[in-house]
């Protein structure tokens, strides 16, 4: 069998070793002419610290660092909720994006080629062929559209299943920062529409970010005086972070996701990662559920001899959890980025009254889940 794959993402290069793995002959097509190298850092909890072991990909987990808190406290600094991640059975890991690329494509090797950008595909029954922009083609037995959040593989099967912006945007930075300085302050902020993140990772660096309500495609033509608007009055280290942060290692997204589609197959060809179930980042889960999907998918096609038979149980597998966690994070999303002040005075003291294990418990569901 031969798969091909788009998209070099956490999830197509997961995926493209899952695939690796049980003998299927794969070739990822990346668009960029590199690998992506963002300045933005990636949480993955245990339940994609476990998927990555399943996948033989220890080596992704060791360059993260296992020191993340889920602490939220409030603009000035009082704890409302101590979640203990360190419960979890395998550990919360932060990465360095570009590490973990890096990582995942060294163990690939030859098999990703970049620069190609996918155009469309078609198929029939002996096989599906994609074509790039560039006008040359490749064909295999499967098709994974691994595109993100504006996949042009879903964009062909489901013109109509299109991103939803929630409110919000983000910003992220990578900052070298000695982690003694943070103290105790890893965790999340949260204010009045406004919430700020610190996490550290592996050689004194700090991955932080940032959420603010605004209209959608309105970035600020200076990022870190918006910043210092903002944040300015937070708790330290907050300001230090972002002064101490370079212009150019700022990101800044809207945030969107992707209302559920009823179906990611379409005869050979599915969809991974975001592209199939793109959610807000307030669960930290988008990639780690990537990460699933790759474990899923490579379970599927290891148990099905058909390709037709495997992509249905990959679906079935996958697309009523992936729901639940994409439903789950925009309402958390919803409640930390409420801005009127009588409610945040009631979020914020209905959350220094739950116990720690009741709010643990929205996340067991996700944490406890095997692929
Ligand atoms: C602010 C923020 C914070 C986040 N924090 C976390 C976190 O802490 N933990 C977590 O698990 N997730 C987090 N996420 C989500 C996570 O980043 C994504 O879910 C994850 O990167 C999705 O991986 P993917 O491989 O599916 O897609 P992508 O990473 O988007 O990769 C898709 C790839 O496909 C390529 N591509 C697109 N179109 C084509 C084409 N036509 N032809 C060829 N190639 C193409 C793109 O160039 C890209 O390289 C966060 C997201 C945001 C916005």
């Amino acid at each position: 069998m031969k798969a091909v794959i788009i998209g070099a993402g956490v999830g197509g290069l997961c995926a493209a070793h899952a695939l690796q793995s049980i003998g299927i002959e794969t070739v990822l097509y990346e668009q960029a002419e590199k690998p992506r190298a963002d300045g933005a850092g990636l949480v993955l909890w245990a339940n994609a610290v476990r998927a990555l072991r399943q996948l033989g990909l220890d080596e992704a987990v060791e360059i993260g660092y296992a020191g993340v808190s889920g602490t939220i406290r409030r603009w000035d600094g009082l704890v409302l909720s101590n979640n203990d991640v360190k419960s979890l059975g395998e550990p919360t890991i932060a990465v360095h994006r570009e590490d973990l690329m890096l990582t995942l494509l060294a163990k690939l090797g030859a098999a990703a080629q970049f620069g190609k950008q996918l155009a469309s595909y078609e198929q029939d029954a002996s096989g599906v062929t994609v074509t790039f922009a560039d006008g040359t083609r490749a064909s295999g037995d499967v098709l994974i559209g691994a595109d993100g959040l504006r996949s042009r593989v879903r964009m062909q099967m489901q013109p109509n299943a299109i991103p939803k912006y929630r409110g919000y945007a983000a910003w992220r930075g990578i900052v070298t920062f000695p982690h003694t300085k943070v103290a105790s302050m890893w965790g999340e902020t949260w204010g009045r529409g406004a919430r700020f993140g610190i996490v550290p990772l592996t050689r004194d660096r700090i991955y932080w970010f940032a959420t603010a309500n605004r209209p959608a495609s309105t970035p600020p033509s200076d990022h870190k005086a918006e910043l210092r608007t903002l944040f300015g009055k937070w708790h330290a280290p907050v300001s230090a972070l972002i002064d101490e942060t370079a212009d150019e290692r700022i990101l800044y997204n809207d945030i969107a996701d992707l209302p559920s589609l009823d179906y990611w197959i379409d005869q050979r060809v599915t969809l991974l990662g975001d592209a199939a179930h793109a959610t807000t980042p307030n669960m930290g889960q988008g990639a780690c559920q990537a990460i699933e999907d790759a474990v899923a998918l490579r379970n599927a096609l290891r148990q099905q001899a058909r390709v037709s038979e495997a992509l249905k149980a990959y679906q079935e597998r996958r697309l009523d959890h992936t729901r639940k966690v994409v439903e789950r994070s925009r309402m958390i999303g919803r409640v930390g980025q409420i801005s009127n002040p009588m409610l945040v005075a009631l979020r914020n003291s209905f959350m220094r009254l739950t116990p720690a294990r009741v709010t643990q418990q929205q996340f067991d569901f996700v944490l406890s889940h095997h692929p």
